[in-house]
Protein backbone atom coordinates (compact mmCIF):
# COMPACT_ATOMS: atom_id res chain seq x y z
CA UNK A 1 0.00 0.00 0.00
CA UNK A 2 1.45 3.53 -1.00
CA UNK A 3 1.55 6.10 1.62
CA UNK A 4 -1.37 8.42 2.13
CA UNK A 5 -1.10 11.77 0.57
CA UNK A 6 -1.11 13.99 3.71
CA UNK A 7 0.49 17.68 2.99
CA UNK A 8 0.34 20.98 5.28
CA UNK A 9 0.01 24.76 5.04
CA UNK A 10 2.00 26.07 8.03
CA UNK A 11 1.78 29.76 8.46
CA UNK A 12 3.64 31.85 10.75
CA UNK A 13 1.04 34.26 12.26
CA UNK A 14 3.58 36.89 12.18
CA UNK A 15 1.22 38.83 9.88
CA UNK A 16 -1.91 38.37 7.85
CA UNK A 17 -2.60 35.41 4.94
CA UNK A 18 -0.44 37.39 2.02
CA UNK A 19 -0.14 35.97 -1.61
CA UNK A 20 2.53 34.06 -1.51
CA UNK A 21 1.31 32.26 1.66
CA UNK A 22 -1.48 32.06 -0.71
CA UNK A 23 -0.49 30.66 -3.15
CA UNK A 24 1.56 27.88 -1.06
CA UNK A 25 -1.96 27.01 0.25
CA UNK A 26 -3.86 26.69 -2.94
CA UNK A 27 -1.46 24.23 -4.27
CA UNK A 28 -1.58 22.35 -0.77
CA UNK A 29 -5.17 22.45 -0.79
CA UNK A 30 -5.20 21.35 -4.54
CA UNK A 31 -2.59 18.36 -4.41
CA UNK A 32 -4.16 16.87 -1.44
CA UNK A 33 -7.86 17.38 -2.74
CA UNK A 34 -6.45 16.23 -6.35
CA UNK A 35 -4.88 12.82 -4.75
CA UNK A 36 -7.79 11.86 -2.40
CA UNK A 37 -5.31 13.21 0.31
CA UNK A 38 -5.64 15.45 3.89
CA UNK A 39 -4.66 19.25 3.64
CA UNK A 40 -3.29 19.90 7.23
CA UNK A 41 -3.55 23.46 8.44
CA UNK A 42 -0.34 24.26 11.35
CA UNK A 43 0.00 26.84 13.19
CA UNK A 44 4.01 28.06 13.55
CA UNK A 45 3.14 30.48 16.12
CA UNK A 46 6.99 30.08 18.20
CA UNK A 47 7.51 33.60 17.55
CA UNK A 48 5.96 34.82 20.71
CA UNK A 49 6.90 38.30 19.96
CA UNK A 50 5.37 38.61 16.54
CA UNK A 51 2.80 35.96 16.69
CA UNK A 52 -1.04 37.25 17.62
CA UNK A 53 -4.35 35.32 17.48
CA UNK A 54 -5.36 38.55 15.71
CA UNK A 55 -2.69 37.09 13.01
CA UNK A 56 -4.38 33.18 13.12
CA UNK A 57 -8.10 34.25 12.77
CA UNK A 58 -7.07 36.58 10.11
CA UNK A 59 -5.34 33.59 8.11
CA UNK A 60 -8.48 31.39 9.03
CA UNK A 61 -10.21 33.73 7.04
CA UNK A 62 -8.34 34.68 4.25
CA UNK A 63 -8.03 30.55 3.40
CA UNK A 64 -11.93 29.81 3.89
CA UNK A 65 -12.64 33.21 1.70
CA UNK A 66 -10.97 32.02 -1.01
CA UNK A 67 -12.90 28.78 -0.32
CA UNK A 68 -9.95 26.56 1.01
CA UNK A 69 -11.53 24.13 3.57
CA UNK A 70 -8.48 22.26 5.99
CA UNK A 71 -8.99 18.72 6.88
CA UNK A 72 -7.02 18.83 10.15
CA UNK A 73 -6.25 21.86 11.94
CA UNK A 74 -7.30 24.82 13.73
CA UNK A 75 -11.43 24.62 14.19
CA UNK A 76 -11.48 21.27 12.19
CA UNK A 77 -9.78 19.02 15.01
CA UNK A 78 -7.53 15.84 13.93
CA UNK A 79 -5.62 13.01 15.16
CA UNK A 80 -2.60 14.53 14.79
CA UNK A 81 -2.82 17.72 17.05
CA UNK A 82 -2.60 20.16 18.32
CA UNK A 83 -2.10 21.99 15.28
CA UNK A 84 -0.50 25.07 16.60
CA UNK A 85 3.03 24.62 17.57
CA UNK A 86 2.93 26.45 21.01
CA UNK A 87 0.76 23.87 22.11
CA UNK A 88 3.58 20.71 21.35
CA UNK A 89 5.87 21.78 23.73
CA UNK A 90 5.96 17.76 25.15
CA UNK A 91 6.47 16.36 21.70
CA UNK A 92 9.58 18.18 21.32
CA UNK A 93 10.97 17.63 24.28
CA UNK A 94 10.09 13.91 23.38
CA UNK A 95 11.66 14.01 20.57
CA UNK A 96 14.62 15.78 21.92
CA UNK A 97 15.11 12.60 23.62
CA UNK A 98 14.77 9.68 21.03
CA UNK A 99 17.26 12.14 19.51
CA UNK A 100 19.66 11.95 22.22
CA UNK A 101 19.40 8.36 23.24
CA UNK A 102 20.18 7.77 19.49
CA UNK A 103 23.47 10.25 19.82
CA UNK A 104 22.45 12.65 17.65
CA UNK A 105 22.01 16.16 19.88
CA UNK A 106 24.10 16.87 22.03
CA UNK A 107 23.81 19.96 25.05
CA UNK A 108 26.51 22.83 23.88
CA UNK A 109 27.86 24.92 26.75
CA UNK A 110 29.57 27.51 24.83
CA UNK A 111 28.43 31.50 25.55
CA UNK A 112 27.21 33.90 22.80
CA UNK A 113 30.95 35.23 23.81
CA UNK A 114 32.70 32.00 23.21
CA UNK A 115 31.21 31.71 19.96
CA UNK A 116 31.46 35.35 18.64
CA UNK A 117 35.70 34.80 19.59
CA UNK A 118 35.00 31.42 17.28
CA UNK A 119 33.92 32.91 14.79
CA UNK A 120 36.08 35.79 14.14
CA UNK A 121 38.82 33.96 14.78
CA UNK A 122 37.30 31.71 11.45
CA UNK A 123 36.34 34.50 9.61
CA UNK A 124 40.14 36.28 9.76
CA UNK A 125 41.28 32.55 8.58
CA UNK A 126 39.31 32.46 5.52
CA UNK A 127 35.42 31.75 6.35
CA UNK A 128 33.19 30.49 8.63
CA UNK A 129 32.38 26.49 8.77
CA UNK A 130 29.91 26.66 11.34
CA UNK A 131 30.27 25.84 15.03
CA UNK A 132 33.66 24.13 15.29
CA UNK A 133 32.15 21.31 17.38
CA UNK A 134 34.05 22.06 20.56
CA UNK A 135 30.83 20.26 22.70
CA UNK A 136 30.34 17.36 20.67
CA UNK A 137 33.80 16.21 22.25
CA UNK A 138 32.71 16.44 25.59
CA UNK A 139 32.20 12.45 26.94
CA UNK A 140 28.06 11.98 27.64
CA UNK A 141 28.45 11.56 31.26
CA UNK A 142 29.72 14.99 32.13
CA UNK A 143 27.31 16.60 29.51
CA UNK A 144 24.66 15.06 31.50
CA UNK A 145 25.91 15.50 34.71
CA UNK A 146 26.86 19.72 33.31
CA UNK A 147 23.04 19.66 32.12
CA UNK A 148 21.87 18.12 35.37
CA UNK A 149 23.94 20.62 37.53
CA UNK A 150 21.75 23.43 35.89
CA UNK A 151 24.60 24.90 33.27
CA UNK A 152 22.81 26.87 30.74
CA UNK A 153 23.19 24.79 27.53
CA UNK A 154 21.52 24.41 23.81
CA UNK A 155 20.66 21.29 22.16
CA UNK A 156 22.63 20.61 18.61
CA UNK A 157 22.47 18.03 16.14
CA UNK A 158 25.22 15.67 15.65
CA UNK A 159 25.51 15.45 11.88
CA UNK A 160 27.24 12.33 11.26
CA UNK A 161 31.01 12.20 10.98
CA UNK A 162 31.91 11.26 7.33
CA UNK A 163 28.31 13.12 5.60
CA UNK A 164 29.85 14.85 2.61
CA UNK A 165 26.51 16.41 1.37
CA UNK A 166 22.74 15.83 1.24
CA UNK A 167 20.59 15.21 -1.68
CA UNK A 168 17.07 15.07 -2.78
CA UNK A 169 15.18 15.35 -5.88
CA UNK A 170 12.85 18.16 -5.72
CA UNK A 171 9.65 17.63 -7.36
CA UNK A 172 9.79 20.96 -9.03
CA UNK A 173 13.14 21.40 -9.06
CA UNK A 174 14.86 18.04 -10.10
CA UNK A 175 18.14 16.96 -8.07
CA UNK A 176 19.43 19.31 -5.54
CA UNK A 177 22.50 18.70 -3.43
CA UNK A 178 24.42 20.58 -0.80
CA UNK A 179 28.05 20.04 0.62
CA UNK A 180 27.20 18.39 4.68
CA UNK A 181 30.44 20.75 5.67
CA UNK A 182 27.83 23.94 5.19
CA UNK A 183 25.71 22.67 7.66
CA UNK A 184 26.73 22.88 10.96
CA UNK A 185 25.87 21.43 14.18
CA UNK A 186 22.86 23.46 14.27
CA UNK A 187 20.67 24.43 17.44
CA UNK A 188 17.77 22.10 17.70
CA UNK A 189 16.53 23.74 21.03
CA UNK A 190 17.34 27.21 22.71
CA UNK A 191 18.56 28.11 26.13
CA UNK A 192 15.08 28.80 27.12
CA UNK A 193 13.96 25.02 26.13
CA UNK A 194 12.07 26.79 22.81
CA UNK A 195 12.63 24.71 19.46
CA UNK A 196 14.04 26.11 16.52
CA UNK A 197 12.31 26.61 13.61
CA UNK A 198 14.61 23.86 11.42
CA UNK A 199 13.81 21.31 14.49
CA UNK A 200 10.08 22.22 15.47
CA UNK A 201 9.10 21.50 11.79
CA UNK A 202 10.88 18.23 11.19
CA UNK A 203 9.19 17.01 14.56
CA UNK A 204 5.45 18.41 12.81
CA UNK A 205 6.04 17.30 9.54
CA UNK A 206 7.48 13.42 10.86
CA UNK A 207 4.90 13.27 13.83
CA UNK A 208 2.07 14.75 11.49
CA UNK A 209 2.99 12.22 9.33
CA UNK A 210 3.57 14.61 6.13
CA UNK A 211 3.97 13.01 2.59
CA UNK A 212 4.65 16.36 1.09
CA UNK A 213 6.21 19.64 2.18
CA UNK A 214 5.41 21.83 -0.75
CA UNK A 215 6.39 25.64 0.14
CA UNK A 216 7.92 28.72 -1.09
CA UNK A 217 11.66 28.24 -1.59
CA UNK A 218 12.68 30.69 0.70
CA UNK A 219 12.69 27.51 2.58
CA UNK A 220 15.13 25.48 0.44
CA UNK A 221 18.15 26.40 2.45
CA UNK A 222 16.38 25.16 5.34
CA UNK A 223 15.96 21.66 3.47
CA UNK A 224 19.26 19.87 4.09
CA UNK A 225 19.27 20.95 7.63
CA UNK A 226 15.68 19.36 8.46
CA UNK A 227 16.61 16.14 6.13
CA UNK A 228 19.34 15.55 9.00
CA UNK A 229 16.82 16.01 11.59
CA UNK A 230 13.98 13.09 9.58
CA UNK A 231 17.68 10.92 9.83
CA UNK A 232 18.63 12.09 13.08
CA UNK A 233 14.51 10.78 14.32
CA UNK A 234 14.44 8.11 12.01
CA UNK A 235 11.94 9.05 10.37
CA UNK A 236 11.51 8.68 6.60
CA UNK A 237 12.13 12.06 4.38
CA UNK A 238 8.85 13.11 2.79
CA UNK A 239 9.10 14.51 -1.11
CA UNK A 240 10.03 18.14 -1.07
CA UNK A 241 8.56 20.73 -3.34
CA UNK A 242 9.84 24.34 -3.38
CA UNK A 243 7.32 26.98 -5.45
CA UNK A 244 9.30 29.52 -7.21
CA UNK A 245 9.18 33.18 -5.89
CA UNK A 246 6.29 35.84 -6.31
CA UNK A 247 7.97 38.46 -8.28
CA UNK A 248 6.55 42.30 -8.50
CA UNK A 249 6.82 43.72 -11.79
CA UNK A 250 9.69 45.39 -11.19
CA UNK A 251 11.02 42.04 -11.01
CA UNK A 252 12.16 42.17 -6.97
CA UNK A 253 10.63 40.15 -4.18
CA UNK A 254 7.08 40.83 -4.12
CA UNK A 255 6.89 42.77 -0.69
CA UNK A 256 4.79 45.51 1.03
CA UNK A 257 6.51 48.57 -1.50
CA UNK A 258 4.45 46.43 -4.51
CA UNK A 259 1.14 47.79 -2.63
CA UNK A 260 -1.69 45.25 -1.52
CA UNK A 261 -0.28 41.79 -0.48
CA UNK A 262 -2.40 40.52 1.56
CA UNK A 263 -5.36 38.55 0.54
CA UNK A 264 -8.01 40.67 2.56
CA UNK A 265 -6.37 43.95 1.42
CA UNK A 266 -7.34 41.82 -2.13
CA UNK A 267 -10.84 41.62 -1.18
CA UNK A 268 -11.20 45.24 0.03
CA UNK A 269 -10.22 46.55 -3.39
CA UNK A 270 -12.97 44.81 -4.90
CA UNK A 271 -11.46 41.54 -5.93
CA UNK A 272 -13.61 38.38 -6.29
CA UNK A 273 -12.30 35.55 -4.67
CA UNK A 274 -12.46 33.33 -7.38
CA UNK A 275 -10.56 35.21 -9.80
CA UNK A 276 -7.84 35.36 -6.86
CA UNK A 277 -7.73 31.91 -6.35
CA UNK A 278 -7.56 31.40 -10.64
CA UNK A 279 -5.04 34.16 -10.91
CA UNK A 280 -2.80 32.46 -8.08
CA UNK A 281 -3.35 29.54 -8.87
CA UNK A 282 -1.83 29.90 -12.65
CA UNK A 283 1.33 32.01 -10.57
CA UNK A 284 3.47 29.09 -11.21
CA UNK A 285 1.39 26.33 -12.35
CA UNK A 286 -0.64 25.55 -15.90
CA UNK A 287 -2.75 23.20 -16.62
CA UNK A 288 -2.02 23.00 -20.16
CA UNK A 289 -0.37 26.11 -21.12
CA UNK A 290 -2.99 27.84 -22.55
CA UNK A 291 -6.25 27.66 -20.45
CA UNK A 292 -6.64 31.28 -18.57
CA UNK A 293 -9.94 30.72 -16.60
CA UNK A 294 -9.71 28.26 -13.33
CA UNK A 295 -12.25 27.24 -10.99
CA UNK A 296 -11.19 25.46 -7.75
CA UNK A 297 -12.90 22.47 -9.42
CA UNK A 298 -10.68 22.50 -12.37
CA UNK A 299 -7.56 22.17 -9.81
CA UNK A 300 -9.12 19.61 -7.85
CA UNK A 301 -9.20 17.38 -10.83
CA UNK A 302 -6.62 18.01 -12.49
CA UNK A 303 -3.48 19.94 -10.13
CA UNK A 304 -0.38 17.90 -10.76
CA UNK A 305 3.17 19.51 -8.87
CA UNK A 306 4.88 18.46 -12.48
CA UNK A 307 3.55 21.40 -13.94
CA UNK A 308 4.60 23.48 -11.49
CA UNK A 309 7.08 26.01 -12.83
CA UNK A 310 10.56 26.52 -11.16
CA UNK A 311 11.20 30.11 -12.63
CA UNK A 312 10.16 32.73 -10.88
CA UNK A 313 6.50 34.15 -11.55
CA UNK A 314 5.50 37.97 -12.03
CA UNK A 315 2.77 39.36 -10.06
CA UNK A 316 0.59 40.77 -12.92
CA UNK A 317 -2.01 43.10 -11.29
CA UNK A 318 -3.32 44.35 -15.12
CA UNK A 319 -3.96 40.69 -15.93
CA UNK A 320 -5.49 40.19 -12.40
CA UNK A 321 -7.53 43.29 -12.97
CA UNK A 322 -8.95 41.33 -16.33
CA UNK A 323 -9.63 37.99 -14.81
CA UNK A 324 -11.78 39.87 -12.34
CA UNK A 325 -14.09 41.24 -14.59
CA UNK A 326 -14.44 38.73 -16.44
CA UNK A 327 -15.60 36.89 -13.03
CA UNK A 328 -17.56 39.93 -11.92
CA UNK A 329 -19.49 39.73 -16.25
CA UNK A 330 -19.59 35.62 -14.83
CA UNK A 331 -21.77 36.49 -11.76
CA UNK A 332 -24.91 37.64 -13.95
CA UNK A 333 -27.60 39.99 -12.92
CA UNK A 334 -28.62 38.77 -9.84
CA UNK A 335 -25.45 37.51 -8.86
CA UNK A 336 -23.72 41.09 -9.43
CA UNK A 337 -26.82 42.56 -7.09
CA UNK A 338 -26.28 40.38 -4.20
CA UNK A 339 -22.41 41.68 -4.18
CA UNK A 340 -23.07 45.10 -4.75
CA UNK A 341 -25.75 46.15 -2.29
CA UNK A 342 -24.05 45.34 0.52
CA UNK A 343 -21.43 47.82 -0.87
CA UNK A 344 -23.76 50.57 -1.30
CA UNK A 345 -25.19 49.62 2.22
CA UNK A 346 -21.68 49.90 3.70
CA UNK A 347 -21.58 52.91 1.70
CA UNK A 348 -24.71 54.62 3.15
CA UNK A 349 -26.16 54.81 -0.62
CA UNK A 350 -28.85 52.27 0.67
CA UNK A 351 -30.39 50.33 2.90
CA UNK A 352 -31.00 46.77 2.76
CA UNK A 353 -34.62 46.70 3.09
CA UNK A 354 -34.96 49.64 0.18
CA UNK A 355 -32.65 47.65 -1.88
CA UNK A 356 -34.87 44.73 -1.99
CA UNK A 357 -37.78 47.16 -2.18
CA UNK A 358 -36.59 48.34 -5.57
CA UNK A 359 -35.15 44.86 -6.75
CA UNK A 360 -36.02 45.76 -10.18
CA UNK A 361 -34.69 48.41 -10.38
CA UNK A 362 -31.33 47.31 -8.82
CA UNK A 363 -31.66 44.57 -11.30
CA UNK A 364 -31.44 47.29 -14.23
CA UNK A 365 -28.74 49.28 -13.03
CA UNK A 366 -26.24 45.83 -12.02
CA UNK A 367 -25.29 45.28 -16.49
CA UNK A 368 -24.62 48.78 -16.78
CA UNK A 369 -22.31 48.84 -14.09
CA UNK A 370 -20.94 45.06 -14.42
CA UNK A 371 -20.09 45.59 -17.78
CA UNK A 372 -17.41 48.16 -16.90
CA UNK A 373 -16.01 47.43 -14.14
CA UNK A 374 -12.89 45.58 -12.95
CA UNK A 375 -13.09 45.67 -9.58
CA UNK A 376 -16.02 46.19 -6.64
CA UNK A 377 -14.82 49.09 -5.47
CA UNK A 378 -15.72 51.07 -8.61
CA UNK A 379 -19.08 50.26 -7.92
CA UNK A 380 -20.19 52.83 -5.35
CA UNK A 381 -18.42 56.26 -6.94
CA UNK A 382 -19.90 55.37 -10.54
CA UNK A 383 -23.43 54.75 -8.83
CA UNK A 384 -23.32 57.65 -6.44
CA UNK A 385 -25.11 59.91 -8.38
CA UNK A 386 -28.50 57.55 -8.19
CA UNK A 387 -28.70 57.84 -4.35
CA UNK A 388 -27.85 61.26 -3.46
CA UNK A 389 -30.38 64.41 -3.09
CA UNK A 390 -27.68 66.67 -3.43
CA UNK A 391 -25.12 65.71 -6.31
CA UNK A 392 -22.07 67.40 -6.00
CA UNK A 393 -20.60 68.34 -9.86
CA UNK A 394 -16.64 67.56 -10.22
CA UNK A 395 -14.80 70.77 -10.77
CA UNK A 396 -12.70 69.21 -13.24
CA UNK A 397 -15.43 68.17 -15.21
CA UNK A 398 -17.51 71.23 -14.15
CA UNK A 399 -14.65 73.48 -15.97
CA UNK A 400 -13.80 71.33 -18.86
CA UNK A 401 -17.55 70.67 -19.91
CA UNK A 402 -19.94 73.00 -18.19
CA UNK A 403 -17.91 75.92 -18.78
CA UNK A 404 -17.20 75.54 -22.06
CA UNK A 405 -19.32 77.40 -24.79
CA UNK A 406 -23.04 77.32 -24.89
CA UNK A 407 -23.42 74.73 -21.83
CA UNK A 408 -26.03 76.85 -20.82
CA UNK A 409 -28.44 76.97 -23.53
CA UNK A 410 -28.16 73.42 -23.97
CA UNK A 411 -28.65 72.46 -20.44
CA UNK A 412 -31.94 74.29 -21.36
CA UNK A 413 -32.78 72.69 -24.25
CA UNK A 414 -32.41 69.22 -23.11
CA UNK A 415 -34.50 69.64 -19.70
CA UNK A 416 -37.34 71.03 -21.97
CA UNK A 417 -37.21 68.37 -24.36
CA UNK A 418 -36.82 65.59 -21.55
CA UNK A 419 -39.88 67.33 -20.24
CA UNK A 420 -42.05 67.13 -22.84
CA UNK A 421 -41.55 63.18 -23.28
CA UNK A 422 -44.33 61.04 -22.52
CA UNK A 423 -42.66 57.78 -20.72
CA UNK A 424 -39.52 58.65 -19.19
CA UNK A 425 -37.47 55.43 -20.77
CA UNK A 426 -34.20 54.80 -22.39
CA UNK A 427 -35.53 54.48 -25.68
CA UNK A 428 -37.86 57.70 -26.05
CA UNK A 429 -34.77 59.67 -23.90
CA UNK A 430 -32.56 58.93 -26.49
CA UNK A 431 -34.66 59.88 -29.30
CA UNK A 432 -35.21 63.28 -27.82
CA UNK A 433 -31.38 63.74 -26.73
CA UNK A 434 -30.08 62.91 -30.54
CA UNK A 435 -32.16 65.38 -31.89
CA UNK A 436 -30.55 68.14 -29.99
CA UNK A 437 -27.34 68.43 -31.58
CA UNK A 438 -28.79 69.70 -35.04
CA UNK A 439 -31.48 71.76 -33.49
CA UNK A 440 -28.31 73.75 -31.72
CA UNK A 441 -25.85 73.02 -34.53
CA UNK A 442 -23.39 71.83 -31.88
CA UNK A 443 -21.72 68.00 -31.68
CA UNK A 444 -23.38 65.53 -30.49
CA UNK A 445 -20.92 64.76 -28.02
CA UNK A 446 -20.70 68.25 -26.62
CA UNK A 447 -24.72 67.51 -26.05
CA UNK A 448 -24.49 64.49 -24.39
CA UNK A 449 -21.21 65.25 -21.98
CA UNK A 450 -23.07 68.59 -20.52
CA UNK A 451 -25.83 66.44 -19.63
CA UNK A 452 -24.19 63.71 -18.65
CA UNK A 453 -22.09 66.37 -16.10
CA UNK A 454 -24.90 67.93 -15.15
CA UNK A 455 -27.09 64.31 -13.84
CA UNK A 456 -24.04 62.26 -13.21
CA UNK A 457 -21.65 65.09 -11.70
CA UNK A 458 -18.64 63.36 -13.55
CA UNK A 459 -17.71 62.55 -17.20
CA UNK A 460 -17.15 59.12 -16.66
CA UNK A 461 -20.89 57.53 -15.70
CA UNK A 462 -22.43 54.80 -16.74
CA UNK A 463 -24.41 54.98 -20.24
CA UNK A 464 -26.15 57.89 -20.76
CA UNK A 465 -29.71 57.38 -21.83
CA UNK A 466 -30.31 54.63 -19.33
CA UNK A 467 -28.28 56.45 -16.65
CA UNK A 468 -31.44 59.46 -16.89
CA UNK A 469 -34.05 56.74 -16.78
CA UNK A 470 -32.65 55.20 -13.51
CA UNK A 471 -32.09 58.35 -11.71
CA UNK A 472 -36.25 59.42 -13.14
CA UNK A 473 -37.47 62.33 -14.35
CA UNK A 474 -37.88 64.45 -11.48
CA UNK A 475 -34.40 64.27 -10.47
CA UNK A 476 -33.21 64.94 -13.67
CA UNK A 477 -34.95 68.03 -14.64
CA UNK A 478 -34.03 69.42 -11.22
CA UNK A 479 -30.27 68.67 -12.12
CA UNK A 480 -30.45 69.95 -15.46
CA UNK A 481 -32.24 72.72 -13.90
CA UNK A 482 -29.68 73.41 -11.17
CA UNK A 483 -26.48 73.06 -13.88
CA UNK A 484 -27.92 75.72 -16.20
CA UNK A 485 -28.36 77.90 -13.13
CA UNK A 486 -24.78 76.57 -12.15
CA UNK A 487 -23.44 78.19 -15.53
CA UNK A 488 -24.75 81.16 -15.54
CA UNK A 489 -23.47 82.11 -12.26
CA UNK A 490 -20.27 81.11 -13.15
CA UNK A 491 -20.47 82.80 -16.65
CA UNK A 492 -18.39 86.04 -17.02
CA UNK A 493 -21.21 88.64 -15.80
CA UNK A 494 -20.79 91.98 -19.03
N1 LIG B 1 6.15 28.87 9.14
C1 LIG B 1 6.92 28.81 7.97
C2 LIG B 1 6.64 30.04 7.11
O1 LIG B 1 5.69 30.71 7.34
C3 LIG B 1 6.57 27.56 7.20
C4 LIG B 1 7.70 26.97 6.55
C5 LIG B 1 7.41 25.58 6.07
O2 LIG B 1 6.44 25.42 5.34
O3 LIG B 1 8.17 24.70 6.44
O4 LIG B 1 7.37 30.36 6.23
Amino acid sequence: MSTPVRVRFAPSPTGHLHIGGARTAIYNWALARHLGGTFVLRIDDTDPERSTDENVLAILRGLRWLGLDWDEGPEADGAFGPYFQTQRADTYLAALKTMKAAGRAYPCFCTTEQLEVKRDAMRAKGGYAGYDRTCRAIDPATAAARVAAGEPHVWRLSVPEGRTEVAFDDAIRGHMSFPADALDDFVLVRTDGTPTYNYATVVDDALMEISHVVRGDDHLSNTPRQILVFEALGHEVPIFAHLPMILGADGKRLSKRHGATSVEAYRDEGYLPEAVLNYLALLGWSLDGETTMITRDMLRESFSLDRVSSNPAILDTDKLDWMNGVYIRELGVDGFVERMTPLLVEAGLTTVEEAAAKRAWMLKLAPLVSERIKRLDEIVPMVRFLFVEDLEIDPTAFAKVLKAGNAAEVLTAARGLLAAIPAFETTPIEEALRALPEQLGVKAKVVFQAVRVAVTGTTVSPPLFESLELLGREKSLARLDAAAAGVDEAAPRP
